[in-house]
């Protein structure tokens, strides 16, 4: 980790700083264990905001939506993407699959689309509104304030589908199912999803002092045993920067997701991978991280999060091994990683990793088990 003060809450507060955990605030609040299934993106209601709703609606919160716009990693690749191929969009009816604040849909009509649908379900879709009029787009830029899978669009049909759904370990939030919601109701036969493509990838990082600060600190506590809650620590992936010198093997393409073409299905699976050590070092933890590609542009366009590019604002994602490994240079870590929807809350990621090293100091074999949430 590049920084022990940043995200001392825990593994997944950045994008959701305004409250993302809504499972303990609602069992709280209702005394139900169970959820539903998007209370914390979706929730209705004109009253004034107290910070309790913001806890359960954190993208009604501006907040939120200042730390994606300042990522510009993000925020100017969409840019990018729209300016550069204006030739996707002339003409063309578009729909903008969570707008937030309108931003991907101004930079679309901006670049001549003759009609934009923005579709936002938290309260930002007032102030989408409010954006969309104050800089002159009205005609051209409809905001539709509803879930994408409630509202009634009022074409049958759109050329382009265009969104900013990923999250943390790129599935935390599973907002892909909303884009493929929208995808197979309204896009034309010919029509594009932007982005087109996700992959997921691995990689092995050496973490000694982090992981003694964050995981083995539970051991002992002002000389108390707390090592019940290190059990639970190591389940929660840690979202934090990577430093790319901590990077000791290889890194590894875990799955590619076309999204022109994938079912949901395809968002949960078991993908093998092999860590080819690149020096002598110690390992101490598992790290994963997305890139997405605008295949369709004239030059392919995209970014990646991972540790060698540009920090943005989803960092990376780190999971911490039960042991540390010795591992030689040329020595390989092989096993399969399990990626899964929560089946209570279906926003939530569980993670099955499996891993082992046959090396000349270490020789180890083990599952374990990870939940975003
Ligand atoms: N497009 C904006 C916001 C991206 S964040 C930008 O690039 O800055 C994703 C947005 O999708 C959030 O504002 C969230 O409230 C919205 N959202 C999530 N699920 C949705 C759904 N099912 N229907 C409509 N909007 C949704």
């Amino acid at each position: 980790m590049q920084n022990s003060t940043m995200n001392e809450a825990g593994p997944t507060k950045s994008r959701f700083e305004y409250g993302d955990d809504d499972e303990t605030i609602e069992e709280a609040a209702t005394g139900s264990s169970n959820l539903d299934e998007d209370s914390s993106m979706c929730e209705p209601g004109d009253a004034d905001k107290t910070s309790a709703d913001y806890y359960f609606d954190s993208y009604s919160h501006f907040g939120i939506h200042e730390e994606m716009l300042k990522d510009v990693v993000r925020t100017k690749t969409y840019q990018n993407v729209i300016y550069k191929n204006t030739f996707l969009f002339k003409g063309k009816v578009v729909l903008d699959v969570g707008a937030g604040t309108g931003i991907l849909s101004l930079f679309c009509a901006k670049a001549g689309a003759k009609h934009v649908y923005a579709v936002e379900c938290s309260q930002m879709a007032d102030m989408a509104k409010e954006i969309v009029k104050a800089n002159g787009f009205s005609d051209v830029i409809t905001v539709l304030k509803g879930k994408i899978e409630e509202i009634d669009l009022p074409v049958p049909q759109v050329d382009i589908i265009i969104s900013e759904w990923m999250g943390y370990f790129l599935l935390y939030e599973n907002m892909l199912n909303t884009v493929l919601y929208a995808r197979d109701k309204w896009l034309v036969g010919s029509g594009i999803v932007l982005p087109d493509n996700a992959s997921l990838y691995l990689t092995a990082i050496e973490d000694a002092e982090y992981k003694e600060d964050k995981i083995e600190f539970w051991n002992n506590v002002y000389g108390f045993d707390m090592s019940c809650i290190r059990k639970q620590s190591i389940m929660e992936p840690l979202v934090d920067t990577v430093d790319q010198n901590q990077i000791v093997t290889n890194c590894q393409l875990l799955k590619t997701m076309d999204i022109s073409k994938m079912t949901s299905g395809d968002a949960s699976f078991t993908a093998p991978f092999k860590l080819v050590a690149e020096r002598d070092d110690y390992i101490h933890a598992l790290v994963a991280y997305f890139d997405v590609l605008f295949s369709v542009c004239h030059k392919t366009t995209g970014f990646s999060t991972g540790p060698r590019s540009r920090n943005t604002h989803w960092k990376q994602t780190v999971l911490y091994l039960e042991d540390v490994l010795t591992i030689c240079e040329g020595e390989s870590i092989v096993g399969s990683m399990t990626v899964a929807q929560n089946k209570k809350n279906p926003r939530d990621v569980d993670i099955t990793l499996k891993y082992s090293l046959n090396g000349r100091r270490s020789v180890i074999s083990k599952t374990q088990q990870y939940k975003m949430r």
